[in-house]
């Protein structure tokens, strides 16, 4: 039986399923959710570090410097969330190999928090040379000197909408509509006034799981810093931004649930909020291309175009669609969160 026939047969025993949990189950339902059987990376939607390595490698020489400035501990956690394809964490380690030589090597304990089981084996292929370790969650990663990374992971989290109804507010359900389809809708009861939200907005989306993030950091004693990198707005908390891709197109989430990606906008402005208020140091959230240009961006790229001369202009294209405001430059942020008492992360 389809994912989409057993979420209507769910509903119309349990009543309508929020939001968040529609969500879940689409994405990992361990039989037909989306990242947990058939994750289409490069196939639904392109990332980063899937467009030019030049992504990947100026991330592995932030790790280093970022390492050195901790003082080049002799041990550390280097973790990545939702690594995908483990492309950024292959480009990030040759780069990092070659600038902090035999002595980063040894002292880099690579972790991988992966959801996906699908994923997990494509992972531990790519990056066997360095023998990760994964990790179900962050709170399992051991209390040592860690620096972590991710990109585009905080937009897979699942988001709760609520909806202004005259004085009150409601959550976004999803239920079924007209022959028992799956259909968007807001449920009977009035829901609490979402922490935190201005109450002029009409419609809010909240990602509960930004609050995990910060409660899994908060207690680390080692020093830590924590990239994130995704695209979201760091002003105004993000309204309806729920959406879902299939072959590079965008489609209704509801049309075929575990066959589509599904994504919404990262609420950096709160996620800020929550970091100060756990006490952690924050730097940015900062538009990805001032990020990448203050890490080298150009000076990488005049090195990619002479060894490759005549790739110049594929390569100087890619690179331009990370950097460039019109294209992802502006869209994506860059946010890092530390422990208390390191100096500036770079790039920031
Ligand atoms: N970072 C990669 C992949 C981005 S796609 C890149 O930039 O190309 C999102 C990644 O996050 C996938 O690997 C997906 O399986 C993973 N993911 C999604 N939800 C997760 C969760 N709750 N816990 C751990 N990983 C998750």
């Amino acid at each position: 039986m389809s994912l989409k026939q057993r979420l209507i047969d769910l509903i119309r025993v349990e009543g309508p399923l929020p939001l968040s949990t529609f969500m879940q189950i689409a994405l990992h339902d361990s039989s037909e959710g989306y990242y947990a059987t058939r994750p289409g990376i490069t196939r639904d939607f392109i990332t980063a570090p899937e467009i030019s390595p030049l992504f990947g490698e100026l991330i592995g020489l932030w790790i280093v410097h970022e390492w050195r400035a901790m003082g080049a501990p002799s041990l550390f956690q280097l973790i990545e969330i939702g690594p995908g394809r483990a492309v950024m964490m292959q480009d990030a380690l040759r780069v990092a190999a070659r600038v902090g030589g035999d002595e980063f090597l040894r002292a880099a304990k690579l972790g991988l928090i992966e959801a996906s089981p699908a994923l997990r084996a494509v992972q531990s292929d790519a990056l066997h040379a360095y023998t990760p370790q994964f990790f179900d969650t962050l709170s399992a990663v051991p209390d040592q000197p860690m620096l972590l990374v991710a990109n585009e992971y905080l937009d897979c989290l699942p988001v709760r909408q609520f909806h202004r109804d005259g004085e009150i507010w409601r959550e976004c359900v999803i239920g079924l509509g007209a022959n028992d389809a799956l259909a968007f809708g807001l449920a009977a009861d009035e829901a609490r006034a979402p922490p935190g939200t201005a109450m002029t907005g009409a419609c809010v989306e909240i990602q509960p799981a930004l609050d995990l993030v910060i409660a899994d950091l908060a207690p680390r004693k080692a020093p830590f810093r924590a990239l994130f990198l995704d695209y979201g707005s760091d002003e105004a908390a993000p309204a309806d931004t729920l959406r879902a891709y299939c072959k590079g197109a965008q489609v209704s989430p509801l049309d075929a649930p575990g066959e589509t990606d599904l994504t919404a906008d990262v609420d950096f402005a709160r996620l800020a909020r929550l970091a100060v208020q756990a006490g952690l140091d924050v730097a940015g959230p900062l538009p990805q291309g001032l990020f990448l240009l203050g890490l080298g961006a150009q000076a990488r790229l005049q090195q990619m175009i002479k060894a490759n001369p005549e790739n110049a202009d594929l390569i100087f294209a890619a690179a331009q669609r990370l950097i460039d405001p019109a294209d992802m430059g502006a869209r994506f942020k860059a946010i890092c969160l530390s422990s208390v008492n390191l100096a500036e992360p770079a790039g920031f």
